[in-house]
């Protein structure tokens, strides 16, 4: 099955065509600073979603997503804190990671820094340099935009536009030149690393592409972020990779469109975001998040509501319940489908651009039918094997939310309690389930079971 996927460079919707043995995927992570807000994770459960769907249609991808620990940011924190770079960026990076976990998120198959890769930015930029698209001023490096004549060509921004989105800084030759590599400045204390142009640290767009050549070649299949980053990052990230290699660099180029909240996009400088945490405060849980920023087509921006976290719990109850219901009618263990059949309309719009609006609704209407007309056994071990692939690409599977069966139990025997009347068994059920770590709450068509953190 091949995927068809909008490249912003071309500005259409092209197949992937699948090469070499694995399939390189890169996406911009995240900076390590502070909490990622739930505008950041929608573009990493776009990312997600298409490595998951990149693995199940046989293309056998390898994805990279980096963590930008080294730039004014995560230098002012360690300073402002008084401890290491490494200390400062590593405390934000595991608080991520934890957010990663919970919202199911696979883990990219390498995950590299900026730290840890100093030599091979720096190479790069002596490539620039000796290849004359890149001068030095003052113990910085910039490079030199009017070498490249198809600057601005992903985010066809006019000359204007380009110069106007740049970086102000006095010493460049022109306004649209970005920096390679940033001389010291004595606010970054201790925090230096020595190069051939002199003490300093890399601007930030040379290292995704120093991390993207190193572990996916000069030439690789998607490369993704957030709407944002397409300029000036990445027509930067363009540019010097392909000015270095003379080689193109990746084939297709993936966008997710802004989080947004009353119609402006979520940014920690606007103030206006939320974190996983705090709408695990309000009672929601990660799970019931990723499917209200999966529900909307990636290439829409969507604007957050709490009532669309609430749609997304009546959408995964009624998931959940089929897919109990399925296994119920089965009555045996079946493993993951290894194609699809009955749900493959579903399946073919989630191929078809992410389409996961249209895919949902083939699905209820797929559930829907089968609430009609129940499949008898045979049927349901094949309904079942496909059911579970489905929730697997759509990372709405059973892991995530598995509920040990004794927790099950407990909280069973708890609604009967209730319905008994016997309302101090109850209470004690509920401190049993607590002991276990799980909160209960009462819904109106039993309970709903969220593990406590
Ligand atoms: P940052 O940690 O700021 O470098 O951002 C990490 C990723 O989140 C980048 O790919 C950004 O483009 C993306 N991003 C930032 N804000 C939003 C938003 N409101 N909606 C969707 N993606 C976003
Ligand atoms: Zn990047």
């Amino acid at each position: 099955m091949h995927i068809r996927l909008y490249d912003t460079l071309s500005r259409r919707v092209k197949t992937l065509e699948p090469y070499g043995e694995r399939f390189g995927f890169y996406c911009c992570g995240p900076t390590a600073y502070s909490f990622a807000h739930i505008g950041n994770f929608r573009t990493f459960l776009a990312a997600d979603l298409l490595y998951r769907v990149l693995a199940l249609a046989g293309y056998n991808p390898f994805y990279v997503r980096n963590v930008t620990d080294v730039d004014d940011k995560t230098i002012a924190g360690a300073q402002r804190e008084g401890v290491s770079l490494y200390a400062f960026t590593s405390h934000w990076e595991d608080i991520f990671h934890s957010d990663c976990v919970a919202l199911n998120l696979l883990p990219p198959d390498c995950e590299p820094h900026a730290v840890g890769h100093m030599e091979e930015q720096i190479a790069l930029i002596q490539t620039l340099i000796d290849k004359k698209f890149a001068y030095g001023r003052e113990g910085s490096v910039y490079f030199d935009v009017s070498t490249w004549k198809h600057y601005g060509r992903l985010s066809r921004l006019d000359e204007r536009e380009l110069r106007m989105g740049a970086e102000v800084s006095s010493n460049k030759e022109a306004a649209e030149d970005f920096a390679l590599w940033k001389a010291y400045k004595p606010m970054d204390g201790s925090i230096f690393w020595d190069s051939p142009f002199g003490k300093g640290r890399p601007g930030w767009h040379i290292e995704c592409s120093a991390m993207a050549l190193k572990y996916l070649g000069n030439n690789f299949g998607v490369h993704g972020g957030g709407m944002d980053l397409c300029f000036p990052h990445h027509e930067n990230e363009i540019a010097q990779s392909e000015a270095a290699t003379g080689q193109p660099f990746a084939r297709h180029w993936f966008h997710v469109a802004h989080l947004c909240v009353n119609g402006e996009k979520m940014s920690k400088s606007l103030g206006n975001l939320y974190t996983l945490a705090e709408i695990e405060q309000k009672g929601y849980t990660p799970m019931e998040l990723r499917y209200a920023l999966l529900a909307g087509h990636y290439r829409q921006p969507l604007n957050f509501t709490f009532e669309s976290l609430h749609a997304a719990r009546k959408a995964l109850e009624r998931l959940e319940r089929f897919g109990r219901k399925l296994q119920e009618l089965a009555g045996v263990e079946v493993p993951m489908a290894s194609e699809f059949c009955s749900l493959a309309p579903a399946w073919d719009a989630i191929c078809d651009d992410l389409n996961v609006p249209e895919a949902l609704g083939r699905v209820f209407s797929h559930v829907h039918q089968c609430e009609l007309n129940p499949p008898v056994q045979v049927q349901a071990v094949n309904e079942w094997a496909e059911w579970q692939r489905l929730m697997f690409a759509l990372g709405f599977h059973r892991n995530a939310m598995e509920i040990p069966m004794e927790i099950e139990h407990l909280a069973q025997e708890r609604l009967t309690a209730r319905k008994d009347r016997n309302f101090t068994r109850a209470d004690s059920l509920r401190k049993q389930l607590e002991a276990f770590g799980w909160a209960i709450e009462d819904t109106a068509d039993g309970y709903r079971l969220q593990k406590l953190r």
